[in-house]
């Protein structure tokens, strides 16, 4: 099965049924609490529908690892595992702000460290980032590379704060990078330092959902850009709507090591591949 062309057409899906909601205020219309704790929209179960209906259109039998409706099994032997966050910024999609993504990544046991295939689609712009073990990572079909910026001064580091405890080693890190961001969307930022966007993104709340991650990892290993837990480990998590995670990505190792430093991790830490 070539996993890139199934993601390939989902991500389509998915950016069609999504399209004609952008403006409606059906879209968020509030339904209960999904399966990962967020509020669960209209615009986010049409999107899960959207790509739940273009899997089985192409015969893939799964078992959905999702954010909004848990987990859930279609066909009868299912052999791979999707994990989905089927719109990560979906506060950013309501109002407008045009940074959110949705993400799907396949793999063939329950586990962060085993994604096979990976896309994270660009809701607002013509954008797809796809990856797959061993092939590489591309944004359009072109292949990607990280950023050589190794230094906190010329670094865009991105920093999810949201519902953040201020810690003294946050500060530190913070006093230290002149161009912090923070959009929104942890999928597509993660993409945008497999690309060179950015410099770096990390978010050490230890809040992030694998919903949110599966298929944006991929994207980043692939593209040769480092990844850590933020204690310098490799990242390794049973994929659920509810398992979390922490995280340091930077471009480089240098940049990596910088930002460890920054925040207190020892910066021997092993070697994240
Ligand atoms: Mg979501």
């Amino acid at each position: 099965m070539d996993f890139l062309e199934v993601l390939n057409e989902t991500a389509e899906r998915v950016k069609k049924a999504v399209k004609p909601l952008l403006k409606s205020p059906i879209a968020s219309r509030t339904y209960g609490v999904g399966a990962g704790g967020d509020s669960q929209k209209h615009i986010d179960l049409e999107a899960e529908k959207a790509i739940v209906d273009a899997l089985q259109e192409q015969r893939l039998d799964f078992t959905l690892i999702s954010e909004e409706t848990g987990i859930q099994r279609y066909g009868r032997t299912p052999k791979y595992y999707v994990t989905t966050d089927p719109i990560d910024g979906t506060t950013n999609l309501l109002r407008g702000i045009p940074f959110a993504c949705s993400s799907i990544a396949i793999s063939v046991t329950p586990q962060l460290d085993n994604i096979e295939a990976g896309v994270v689609v660009d809701l607002f712009h013509n954008t797809t980032y796809l990856a797959q073990r061993g092939r590489g990572a591309f944004r359009n079909s072109e292949k990607v590379n990280p950023t050589q910026v190794d230094n906190l001064d010329d670094a865009v580091v991105g920093v999810d704060i949201n519902s953040c405890e201020a810690s003294q080693k946050l500060a530190k890190l913070l006093a230290q990078i002149k161009h912090v961001r923070h959009l929104g969307a942890n999928a597509l930022e993660l993409c945008y330092v497999a690309d060179g966007t950015m410099d770096g993104f990390i978010d050490i709340r230890g809040k992030l959902r694998t919903t949110d991650i599966a298929a944006a990892i991929l994207v980043i290993q692939e593209s040769g850009a480092i990844i850590t837990t933020s204690k310098g480990a490799p990242l390794s998590s049973p994929l659920s709507p509810t398992a979390t995670v922490d995280f340091i990505a930077a471009g480089n190792k240098r940049l990596h090591r910088r930002i460890s430093t920054a925040l207190g991790t020892d910066p021997r830490h092993v070697d994240p591949h």
